[in-house]
């Protein structure tokens, strides 16, 4: 990200929304760079972790929610483990893409909106993530039928697919719950 950005269209409601969703005080972050350096998909973004964190200090919310950045965060936790001021970045992230969804904001990268819902409606369901079936529809709904099947008999062969859940979550009431009473359902 190499742009001049004039600093009379300063969005304090946006600041203001970031910060009361992901519960984080932005202006605390110092640009030390840290959670940039410790990204793993900081090569897949068009704005860094740390330039984010600014931008959102500055208000500029379009230059924000118009990048990838925020649908290629991993939700990993890295960031917010280095952070030395303790911001947990990866709820700013989360809390953009809520504010993005809600907003019904375009989404640049194919298909990734696809693999959020499956992925929350799975969860608001089971209760959990169902790697098989998550697979069969996202490829499905893409379009992209074939779509890493390559991988699946070393997936299969160490464990990581199952085609039957053993274990059925005993707190799926709450875990509807949860989603009734988030933002998440809203979106
Ligand atoms: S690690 Fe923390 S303080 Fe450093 S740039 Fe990232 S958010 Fe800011
Ligand atoms: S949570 Fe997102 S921004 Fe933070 S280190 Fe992981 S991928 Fe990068």
């Amino acid at each position: 990200m190499n742009k001049l950005i004039a600093l009379n269209n300063v969005n304090q409601k946006f600041i203001h929304q970031v910060e009361s969703i992901s519960k984080q005080k932005v202006s605390n972050c110092y640009q030390c760079g840290k959670c940039t350096a410790s990204c793993p998909a900081d090569f897949l973004m068009d704005i860094s972790p740390n330039q984010i964190m600014h931008l959102i200090q500055i208000g500029q919310k379009d230059e924000i929610l118009n990048s990838d950045s925020i649908w290629v965060c991993l939700s990993c936790i890295t960031c917010t483990a280095r952070c030395p001021r303790e911001i947990d970045i990866t709820s700013v992230f989360n809390a953009l893409r809520i504010i993005s969804r809600k907003e019904k904001r375009p989404v640049s990268i194919r298909n990734v909106k696809l693999f959020f819902d499956i992925v929350l409606s799975s969860i608001k369901n089971q209760g959990r993530l169902n790697e098989v079936p998550l697979l069969l529809k996202y490829n499905l709904w893409s379009g992209m039928l074939l779509n890493d099947a390559d991988l699946a008999p070393s997936l299969l062969g160490r464990g990581k697919l199952h085609f039957i859940r053993r274990h059925k979550v005993k707190e799926i009431k709450e875990i509807r719950q949860i989603f009734s009473r988030s933002r998440i359902s809203d979106s």
